[in-house]
């Protein structure tokens, strides 16, 4: 460390200058001095080197206290650009966006199961080559790529430690994509991800302690505190899927019996629908799959196994976050995933169930609230990873285009 250093406060003072702009614009030379505490001089040395370096903007006039008026700086998102990439259970998602992570082109491709990492890993590559022809956007304004997917993933080695998903284990993401890239890796749960939109676009915005819930093949869950994404020890922090809630429940594909995600998620719908179909010979179930989509419009139809399984996946669910809140004492829990098809028929249960916590007794209540943000927020999410990072750490060698 170069503890006082003069360059190095220079920098960090850069850097929380870009920080304040990014997140509070359009704003003006004033009110930057105030919320740092920095002197206006020392602000405006800053802003003129952002200026020049085409990282900010001037926008604007804003009425100040002395009658004249302050032009106000907005940040130039323009001024690099980085990528998001979700790896599904059969489709990759490849996302170029701009620094506020607003998606400028997309590609989706689709692999088969036996596909190998490696193989898998090299057509990501290719796609984020052919985006950046087809944008024509210069390879050293590439700030970083993000990754995202699902499972446990040790995001500070940049590996995916085991994804039974995609059959995965011990697969080294950041460092196969290293060598096709002069720019820095990430990737993490999506879950993880999808919760850093949320945060940035979201229910999420302003909140320093709040919990993502994911329902849909699975269950996940992020814990956002203290200004980041929890990991714990191994990245694996927010496992709640795997949290046992019925004894002797459903054997899970992990190897436990009675899992939250074996009694909450898709996975239920098709334990539980199959055992007891037979007492409802006039479902539409008796000829479909048991996926959130069919059992959702079964239960539209009126159907009684439908809305009866979801039911009870609402209240099973609401017992996992019910847990969830105890234990991290969050002041919002918000829904995600693509579960959310069929909230109409469980959600009311899970609150119900949910809100019965221990906080909610001594009058301290969680704000519940389902994610408004679309598909685009889980690449956004990831993106979001390579941004935040360039945004944190200008004095990286890695974020040398906020030093040129
Ligand atoms: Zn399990």
């Amino acid at each position: 460390m170069r503890i006082g250093n003069k360059a190095l406060i220079k920098e960090l003072n850069r850097s929380h200058v870009v920080s304040i702009i990014r997140t509070h614009q359009p704003i003006s030379r004033t009110q930057i001095s105030k919320t740092l505490n920095l002197g206006l001089s020392t602000v405006t040395y800053i802003t003129e080197e952002l200026l020049e370096a085409g990282l900010v903007f001037e926008k604007g006039t804003a009425q100040s206290t002395g009658g004249r008026k302050a032009t106000l700086l907005t940040f130039n998102e323009e001024y690099g650009y980085a990528f998001g990439v979700k790896i599904e259970e059969s489709q990759v998602i490849v996302a170029c966006t701009d620094l506020n992570a607003k998606v400028l082109r997309k590609h989706t491709f689709s692999f088969k199961k036996t596909t190998e990492p490696e193989t898998l890993l090299h057509s990501i590559i290719q796609h984020i080559r052919q985006i950046i022809l087809e944008t024509n956007l210069s390879p050293n304004k590439l700030i970083g790529i993000g990754m995202a997917s699902s499972g446990l993933i040790n995001n500070k080695q940049g590996k995916v430690i085991r994804s039974t998903l995609l059959g995965w284990e011990q697969v080294e993401v950041r460092k196969k994509m290293r060598e096709s890239f002069n720019a820095p890796i990430f990737i993490d749960n999506n879950v993880n991800a999808y919760t850093k939109a949320e945060r940035q676009f979201g229910y999420g915005r302003g909140l320093s302690d709040f919990l993502c819930v994911s329902v849909g093949a699975g269950v996940g869950a992020s814990l956002f505190s203290d200004g980041k994404v929890y990991g714990g020890h191994h990245g694996g922090a927010g496992e709640v899927g795997h949290m046992v809630i019925k004894q002797d429940g459903y054997r899970c594909h992990c190897g436990q019996k009675g899992c939250l995600e074996m009694h909450a998620s898709e996975r239920f719908l098709e334990q539980e629908g199959r055992q007891i179909k037979h007492l409802y010979p006039e479902s539409p179930l008796h000829h479909t799959d048991f996926m959130f989509e069919q059992v959702t419009s079964a239960a539209r139809s009126g159907d009684a196994l439908a809305k009866g399984l979801l039911k009870k996946l609402g209240e099973n669910l609401g017992i996992g976050v019910l847990n969830c809140i105890n234990l991290f004492n969050p002041s919002a829990v918000i829904f995600i995933g693509e579960g959310l098809v069929a909230k109409d028929f469980f959600m009311t249960y899970t609150l119900e169930t949910a809100s019965d916590n221990f906080f909610s007794k001594a009058g301290c209540d969680v704000s519940f609230q389902v994610s408004m943000l679309g598909d685009d927020a889980w690449v956004q999410g990831a993106a979001l990873q390579a941004i935040d990072h360039w945004f944190e750490h200008p004095i990286n060698e890695e974020s040398r285009l906020l030093l040129s």
